[in-house]
């Protein structure tokens, strides 16, 4: 169990008044990963804030899925009490956590079938991409940034929650539906059916995603942190969203639009709600090194006392004044992804950078001081022959050879995190097929096994089977809420329950997914209307 006097909490001041509404904000993931996540966290944030309402933490009580929470995690609130859950979906696997969570606590999967409170309203960056796998179950789904649309549906929720309380609940959701569905950026499946319980007849119908406009109106940090935390007592900080890359397998440069950075000013005062001593920052964003005062605020932020790091950096805009202000702020690690050793490949996905740019980059970084490199590499394509599979082990063994990785101090090391290629909904991927698990594993081992036993060399790789799954319900529509009610009754590897549901369900998402889909047909979420990105799919 989580030594929950560990934490050091900093939330505004709340609001609750004298009948306060109690929700659950629910992290589909174990304990030390929910305080590393800053979408969680924000709507923890986000509705700890609002006037009238309490907010309780659910989280899995153990991170190999076989034990569920039927409890908050710290007052011990039966979840099912609970007026709402406001579920935090990061990735399409958090579906599998989410339908247990909602059997360990008697709540009925389907939405059809539950007949009272909780209201179960889902949002994130998976189901903002494509929220058809979970139609069937959730009663609201939001649609883009929750900053955005949160706040109008608690109201909502305040608004009609005597009615909610007594036998004339499922009039008072349907007015609650009606209300939420004139909401941008709020989709409230039950009232997008057809006839037929249908998938793809909208009438021609769009619904907007929600964005933010200007970052510096809401807050961003993380009011929890504990040493228990994935990366330790870290307060994680955004500072921009979305990415213009262009990377055409990448969700965050076609799903969230780059919106303005944050301001200086802002990203400080974020950070400073913990005293060094507290925690240490990470600044998130997916293009990092983007911002054009990175260096002023890590140095700002290393002037005050705190230690310093940053997500996953872009190749372009790493200078050396980035990688020096971070090695001065105590960081170890650097992240880059050059995703293919083919440049070929890399081409074909629309990744321009040449060996010699990421060879600079890799370079200044251990020169800086800093002794981790990590790189993330993918695998999977169909256009793969053997000479680009054997490109990704020659780039980093001439890596490692060009950086002088021997010769530099003991510590110093160079990570290489592999995993398959999957096609998320609302790329310009979208249609591609995924390879097969036999497949996937013969090029992860070809590409793995020249850089095995190689001297400060580490490699992370990331499970075909599960990939094929994630793959599985990025495609999904609202049919696999059947696989989904299948797994939330079974306990035990996700991977043994989801072949049971495919055995009982159908093996349809599986295939599918191992299909290319033909350019004429229509895509489960081809109905949401994104925020202009220039990156269009
Ligand atoms: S640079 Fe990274 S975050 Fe940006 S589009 Fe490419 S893969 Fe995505």
């Amino acid at each position: 169990m989580p030594d929950l006097s560990r934490e050091i909490r900093h939330f505004p001041p709340a609001d609750p008044g004298p009948n306060p509404i109690h929700i659950g904000v629910a992290c589909p993931s174990a304990y030390p990963v929910a305080l590393a996540s800053l979408g969680y966290q924000t709507i923890h944030l986000l509705a700890h804030s609002h006037p009238g309402f309490v907010t309780h933490r659910i989280v899995l009580n153990k991170a190999d899925g076989t034990v569920y929470p039927s409890r908050t995690l710290e007052e011990g609130l039966r979840i099912n009490s609970l007026a709402a859950l406001l579920f935090s979906c990061s990735f399409e696997l958090d579906y599998l956590h989410l339908v247990r969570i909602l059997d360990e606590a008697g709540i009925p999967i389907l939405r059809r079938d539950r007949g009272s409170t909780p209201l179960v309203i889902i949002g994130g960056i998976a189901p903002t991409a494509n929220p058809e796998p979970t139609a069937m179950i959730a009663d609201a789904i939001s649609i883009g940034e929750g900053e955005e649309t949160l706040p109008g549906v608690l109201d909502d929720i305040q608004g009609a929650f005597p009615l909610l309380q007594g036998p004339r609940f499922l009039e008072a959701r349907q007015r609650l539906y009606e209300l939420w569905d004139s909401r941008d950026g709020v989709y409230v499946p039950a009232l997008w059916e057809d006839e037929k319980g249908g998938f793809f007849e909208r009438n021609g119908r769009r619904l907007v995603q929600a964005s933010v406009s200007d970052p510096d109106r809401h807050p961003s940090y993380t009011p929890v942190v504990s040493p228990e935390g994935v990366y330790g007592a870290k307060n994680l900080v955004a500072i921009s969203s979305g990415c213009p890359a262009g990377c055409r397998f990448c969700l965050l440069s076609y799903v969230f639009p780059p919106g303005p950075h944050r301001s200086v000013e802002s990203i400080l005062e974020n950070a400073g709600h913990f005293s060094p001593d507290e925690a240490s920052v990470g600044l998130v964003s997916s293009r990092v090194s983007d911002h054009p005062h990175l260096a002023r605020v890590i140095n700002a932020l290393t002037d005050d006392g705190f230690e310093v790091s940053v997500s996953s950096l872009r190749i372009a805009g790493t200078t050396t004044d980035i990688l020096d202000a971070l090695a001065r702020s105590g960081s170890k690690t650097v992240t880059f992804a050059p995703e293919h050793g083919s440049a070929r490949i890399r081409d074909l996905f629309c990744k321009p950078h040449t060996y010699e740019e990421i060879r600079d980059r890799v370079v200044r970084a251990y020169d800086a001081g800093i002794s981790r490199v990590k790189l993330y590499f993918l695998t999977g394509f169909v256009e793969e022959t053997a000479e680009d599979l054997d490109a990704t082990p020659d780039f980093v063994l001439s890596l490692a050879s060009d950086a002088r990785l021997a010769s530099r101090p003991a510590e110093c090391r160079l990570t290489v995190g592999l995993a398959p290629f999957v096609p998320k909904a609302a790329t310009p991927f979208q249609r591609r097929p995924m390879d097969d698990e036999k497949t996937l594993r013969r090029k992860m081992k070809r590409i793995t096994d020249p850089l095995k036993r190689r001297p400060r060399i580490e490699v992370e790789i990331e499970s075909p089977r599960s990939a094929i799954m994630q793959g599985a319900l990025s495609q999904g529509d609202r049919t696999i809420a059947a696989h989904l009610a299948e797994i939330a009754r079974t306990r035990g590897a996700l991977v043994r329950s989801w072949d049971e549901a495919l055995r009982k369900a159908g093996d349809g998402p599986r295939r599918r997914v191992l299909e290319s889909r033909d350019e004429s047909a229509a895509l489960p979420w081809s109905f949401i209307k994104r925020p202009k990105s220039g990156n269009d799919p």
